[in-house]
């Protein structure tokens, strides 16, 4: 088997090491773990299907790779932390720190939110850029070794199957045998696609039970050259649909090379099409005319590309009254977001963040026996909040379906009008874009001085929107 590792190594395995371990897919969530693990485990395994670029580029393993991807300010905090330098790096090799809500154009709940400078900023570039940075500190670990071009074909159990003890792995290239690793750990971070419950459902374990929401979303992007006189005081364009009967959503992103990333989106029968006259048109039939002043003048410098997302998908594995030892899921194959909110790379750092603390805390109590039941617990109180801002905001839009929680629509009417006073209010416009970089929980919007504030902004301000939902038009 090829390792790739022919990067600078760390000098010496970690001190506290348990072992083999093993992850399935070298995706974000797969590095993160990865990393996390070979601070806990003598030997780090990480399998993925796909030849990893060199440099940054997209690949077929992660065709999303291709649409707008913003790193929230959490993601960003335990990135930086788990690769030191990271962030200086990114700027060097092209990406630009933006401030939000100064430096975009923002139209959502029927109007522009108030733009002034936070302090609260994003790094802007492309998912590769970012996922090639991360890889290549990832593939520089000593004790960590890459197989690239195998596929994981399934798991291998102990005899009385309640722990695994490895994977069988079929190489991508030809003339070469499946053969079996042996590991004390194996993550799965294969993503949405996961296997998981099929591969363990011929062991004797149930399948988790899932969320699903149906959203029916789909993106479609293209690249332009920056042009900064087609758009002269604003780094970013976001404009939002207005709920509930608008589906369009526009985003427009610097990325590294001096290049915009364009993509058109939308909920149900909402999508925009792959085709020049097609795309100008959406873009000219979103909510505000933004981003449609800016392409129609602007030099593309791409194809189309298009991908489609079916739901919110969340596997509940903490429900699960039996799980194996010595296996674990993380990321998307746990928690697939709608992707307009942007969390699904934070939320797989905050993952292995946890991961992390759940290792250090397993070393003290001596092993990792029941393991799985710990870290499934604690993921899903990670989830819990950027789940219910995509959910809780999805159902916002007429079309969405699948099991409402109780109370989400008064939720939703509250939130309107945080929305609503965004549009003028700095204040809450801070407070609810640090809810959105996942920097604050949801409930941190009911404090009584943010309820205040809401209040005194329904009473003062009542635009369209307001008008709406307190005339009792609220979600479908
Ligand atoms: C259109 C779109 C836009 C998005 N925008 C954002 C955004 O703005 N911000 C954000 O934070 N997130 C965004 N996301 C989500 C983000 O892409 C994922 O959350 C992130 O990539 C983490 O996913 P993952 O690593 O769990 O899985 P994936 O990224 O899906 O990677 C899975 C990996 O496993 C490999 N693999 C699969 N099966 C096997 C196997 N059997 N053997 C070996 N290898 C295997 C694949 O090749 C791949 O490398 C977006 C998603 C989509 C679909």
């Amino acid at each position: 088997m090829r390792d790739i590792v022919d990067r600078p190594r760390r000098a010496s395995p970690p001190p506290t090491s348990r072992g083999h371990a093993i992850v399935i897919g070298a995706s974000m969530a797969g590095l993160l773990a990865a990393r996390v693990l070979c601070d806990h485990f003598a030997r780090v395994t990480l399998i993925e299907r796909d030849s990893l670029p060199a440099q940054a580029e997209s690949r077929k393993g992660v065709p999303q790779g291709r649409h707008l991807h913003a790193l929230h300010a959490k993601g960003e905090q335990i990135l930086c932390r788990l690769f030191p330098g990271l962030g200086d790096g990114l700027i060097q090799a092209g990406a630009t720190r933006v401030d939000l809500p100064g430096d975009i154009v923002w139209f959502h709940f029927g109007g522009y939110n108030v733009r002034f400078k936070s302090g609260l900023t994003q790094l802007a570039m492309s998912r590769p850029l970012l996922e090639s940075h991360v890889r290549r500190r990832v593939l520089a670990i000593a004790n960590l070794t890459c197989l690239e071009q195998y596929d994981v074909a399934g798991l291998v159990a102990s005899p009385d199957r309640t722990r695994i003890t490895g994977v069988t792995v079929r190489p991508r290239t030809e003339g070469r045998a499946e053969s079996t690793l042996d590991a004390d750990l194996v993550v799965d971070a294969t993503g949405r696609g996961s296997r998981t419950p099929l591969w363990l459902e011929p062991l004797g374990y149930p399948k988790p039970t899932e969320s699903a929401i149906s959203i029916g979303y789909g993106y479609t992007t293209r690249l332009y050259r920056q042009d900064p006189t087609c758009l002269t005081d604003a780094r970013i364009i976001f404009i939002q649909p207005t709920p509930p009967h608008d589906k369009r959503l526009g985003a427009l992103y610097p990325i590294e090379g001096g290049r915009w990333i364009v993509t058109l989106g939308g909920y149900k029968g909402g999508h925009a099409p792959a085709d020049e006259q097609g795309f100008l048109e959406h873009a000219k039939s979103l909510a505000a005319p933004d981003i449609y002043n800016v392409i129609c003048r602007a030099e593309p410098i791409s194809d189309f590309v298009t991908h489609g997302l079916p739901s919110n998908l969340r596997r509940h594995y903490e429900k699960l009254a039996r799980f194996p030892d010595g296996y674990l899921v993380m990321g998307d194959a746990m928690c697939s977001f709608n992707p307009i909110y942007g969390q699904g790379m934070s939320v797989s750092a905050m993952e292995a963040d946890l991961f992390d603390r759940c290792l250090t805390a397993a070393g003290r109590q001596g092993g990792l026996r029941g393991f799985a039941r710990g870290f499934f617990n604690d993921a899903a109180k990670v989830i819990d909040n950027p789940w219910m801002i995509a959910v809780g905001g999805d159902f916002l839009y007429s079309g969405v379906e699948g099991k409402k929680a109780p109370g989400t629509d008064l939720v939703n009417w509250y939130v309107g009008h945080v929305h609503n006073a965004t549009h003028h209010d700095p204040a809450l416009a801070s407070a609810f874009i640090q809810v959105l970089m996942l920097l604050k929980a949801p409930s941190s919007l009911f404090h009584p001085r943010v309820v205040l504030r809401v209040l005194k902004n329904r009473l003062l301000n009542r635009s369209p929107v307001y008008q709406a939902i307190s005339r009792g038009v609220t979600p479908r």
